[in-house]
């Protein structure tokens, strides 16, 4: 499933070809993915401008010269693919159409980004520009991780009192938005936490530590989909995947990577999710 750094990584790949250009044509072919599509989508879209591709926590958000901002998310297995590219980002011929190809977006400049969703978890929706913060799937977030919102203070004061263990505090979606199992697991483990202490019961200093290391686990993963980016020159044009090595995650039995620790990486299950972490020097 992408995380936020695969998410970011898929912005910065589209926004070249889709900021300040004009959708010619969007091709739905389907009603629905995770939900259904709004009304109307293919003609809401053709014809309209994007002037601004943001991102709110994992979802990609289009502004529209319409008013509207088209909300996209890339669920469980989304890709987006972009082919065709007059800007020479891209160089690819355009494929042969796949059979999950469900919305085409044709773009004035030649260029043609498919989002091709075999699972079907991924979901895009329409909705007002001025009330995108109002919106069903935005309106419960919390402050963004990269963002002037999620300081110390923010993080303090939400975890004061809290019996969950801090690996599901660092997952609520309402305390920070967008943080995922991977990058959890990587931020505990550098700031020697371990995933089971409940959350409201670590010291305040060490909470506020974890606002820092975890805009540097994202910062440095979304650094690596930017070097990854100036391969799709010779790849397929498949954005947001990447190659990125991990301390802890998907490395149970492996030794500890932190310096002086002969601690062995374990993985424990919460929530039904993995927990890589060290038991040494993770506490
Ligand atoms: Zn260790």
């Amino acid at each position: 499933m992408p995380e936020l750094p695969e998410v970011e990584t898929v912005r910065r790949g589209l926004a070249p070809v889709m900021e300040g250009q004009v959708i010619a044509r969007a091709e739905v072919n389907r009603a629905d993915l995770r939900w259904p599509f709004p009304e109307r989508m293919s003609e809401r879209l053709s014809g309209r401008r994007i002037e601004r591709l943001g991102r709110r926590s994992k979802y990609l958000m289009a502004d529209l010269d319409s008013g509207e901002t088209l909300l996209m998310h890339l669920g469980m297995s989304g890709r987006m693919t972009v082919s065709g590219d007059p800007l020479g980002v891209f160089t690819h011929e355009h494929a042969m159409p796949e059979k999950h190809d469900h919305v085409v977006f044709h773009m004035e400049n030649g260029a043609r980004i498919v989002f091709n969703d075999p699972r079907r978890f991924g979901a895009m929706d329409l909705m007002e520009t001025a009330r995108a913060a109002e919106h069903r799937l935005i309106a419960a977030l919390g402050p963004e991780p990269l963002g002037n919102d999620f300081h110390e203070d923010h993080l303090v004061a939400a975890f004061r009192g809290k019996n969950t263990p801090v690996k599901a505090a660092l997952l609520d979606q309402g305390i920070v938005a967008g943080l995922g199992n991977i990058y959890v697991c990587e931020a505990l483990f550098r700031a020697g936490i371990s995933p089971r202490r409940k959350a409201g019961q670590i010291a305040a200093a060490r909470v506020a530590g974890l606002v820092p290391i975890i805009r540097q686990v994202l910062a440095e993963a979304i650094e690596a989909g930017g070097s990854s980016l100036k391969d799709y020159r010779r790849a397929d044009g498949e954005l947001g995947y990447f190659q990125h090595s991990f301390d802890v995650y998907g490395r149970a039995g492996e030794a500890c990577r932190k310096p002086g620790c002969d601690g062995t990486v374990a993985r424990l299950v919460q929530s039904g999710r993995s927990s890589f972490h060290c038991p040494k020097c993770q506490r």
